[in-house]
C-alpha cells in the first residue's frame, strides 16, 4: 500500500498561490482574509495560527476577530456585517462550530458569496451542485478532488463511496466527484450494511469523524482510501477515521492523518483568498 501524503499537492498550490499574490501585490492589491473565531478552543487557535503562517508566506494578510463564545446573535451579526461590508476584506472564514447562541443559517445567508472562501453560502453550494468552476467550494471537499487529481487517480467511471453527508465535506464532495464522472454513493449513520457498500468502492472517502471506524471489512482490494477524519484517539493523539493497520493489506493507496487531506485543505484556503482578490481586481 502506498501512503498518499498531501505535502506535494499542497506545495504545488502554495507555489501557484504565492506567484499570483505577488502579481496582485505588484498592482498594489494585498489579499486579505478575515478569520472569525468564537472563544479560544486550542484547536481553533492552532488552526488560526496555521492560517496566519500560510497566508504570510503567500503574501496575504490576515485579520482575526475573536468573539466571546456566549455572544448573542444580534450582537454578533452587527459585528459580522461590518467585516462582511469592509472593502479591504477579500475573504472570510468562520471557525466552526458556531456557538448555540448564533444562528448559523442566518450567517450563511448574510455572507457575501464573493468573500465566502470556504463555501458555506447557498450561492456557492449551488455553484458546486451545478459543477461551476467559478464558485468557492468548501475547501476540504475540493482538497479531496485536488489530491486525487494530483496523484493522477482516474475518476471517470469509477465507483466512489463517501461516508458522511455534511455540507462541509460529504455532500459537496459527492457533487464534485459526480462532475468528474464518478458514480457516487453517500453513506451516513442510518445506512444499512455500510461495510458491503463501502467494499464496492474503487475510491472510498471517509468523513464520519469516527476514530478508526473504517477497517479492512470496508475496503475492496486495490481501492484508494481517502481519510478526511481529524479526530483525537483515546491516547490524545490525532487520528483519522481509518484503521490504517487493518486496511493496509487491501487498500492500494491511503492518505495519512495527519499529513494527508488536511495539508491540501489549508493551502486551498489561501488559494481561494487570492482568487477572491483577483476577482475584485
Ligand atoms: P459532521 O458534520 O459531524 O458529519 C459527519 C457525517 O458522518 C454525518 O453525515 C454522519 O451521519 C456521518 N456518520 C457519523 N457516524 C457515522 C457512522 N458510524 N457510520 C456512517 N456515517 C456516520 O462532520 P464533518 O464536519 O463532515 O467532518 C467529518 C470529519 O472530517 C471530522 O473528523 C472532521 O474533523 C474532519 N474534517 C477534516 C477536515 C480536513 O481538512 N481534513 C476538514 C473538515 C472536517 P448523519 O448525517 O446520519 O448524522
Amino acid at each position: 500500500m502506498r501512503l498518499i501524503k498531501g505535502q506535494a499537492a499542497a506545495e504545488e498550490i502554495k507555489q501557484n498561490a504565492t506567484a499570483r499574490a505577488a502579481e496582485l501585490n505588484g498592482k498594489g492589491i494585498f489579499p486579505s482574509l478575515a478569520v472569525i473565531r468564537f472563544g479560544s478552543r486550542p484547536d481553533d487557535v492552532s488552526y488560526q495560527k496555521g492560517i496566519e503562517k500560510r497566508c504570510g508566506e503567500a503574501g496575504a494578510a490576515v485579520r482575526v476577530s475573536e468573539f466571546d463564545e456566549n455572544i448573542g446573535h444580534d450582537a454578533f451579526m452587527e459585528q459580522f456585517k461590518r467585516i462582511n461590508n469592509d472593502a479591504a476584506v477579500h475573504g472570510i472564514i468562520i471557525l466552526r462550530p458556531f456557538p448555540d447562541t448564533v444562528d448559523e443559517s442566518v450567517v450563511t445567508k448574510a455572507i457575501d458569496p464573493a468573500k465566502d472562501v470556504d463555501g458555506m453560502s447557498d450561492e456557492n453550494l449551488v455553484g458546486v451542485f451545478r459543477g461551476s468552476e467559478d464558485c468557492f467550494a468548501p475547501c476540504t471537499a475540493e482538497a479531496v478532488i485536488r489530491l486525487l487529481e494530483y496523484e493522477g487517480i482516474q475518476l471517470a467511471g469509477k465507483k466512489a463511496v463517501i461516508i458522511g453527508r455534511s455540507l462541509v465535506v460529504g455532500k459537496p464532495l459527492a457533487m464534485m466527484l459526480l462532475s468528474k464522472d464518478a458514480t457516487v454513493t453517500i453513506c451516513h449513520s442510518k445506512t444499512q450494511d455500510i461495510r458491503s457498500i463501502s467494499a464496492e468502492a474503487d475510491i472510498l472517502v471517509c468523513a464520519a469523524g469516527r476514530p478508526g471506524m473504517v477497517d479492512c471489512g470496508f475496503v475492496k482490494k486495490g481501492a484508494v482510501v481517502i481519510d478526511v477524519g481529524i479526530n483525537v484517539d483515546k491516547d490524545g493523539r490525532l487520528c483519522g477515521d481509518v484503521d490504517a493497520e487493518s486496511v493496509k493489506k487491501y487498500a492500494a493507496m491511503l492518505t495519512p492523518v495527519p499529513g494527508g487531506v488536511g495539508s491540501v485543505t489549508s493551502w486551498l484556503l489561501v488559494e481561494h483568498v487570492i482568487r477572491a482578490a483577483e476577482k475584485r481586481s
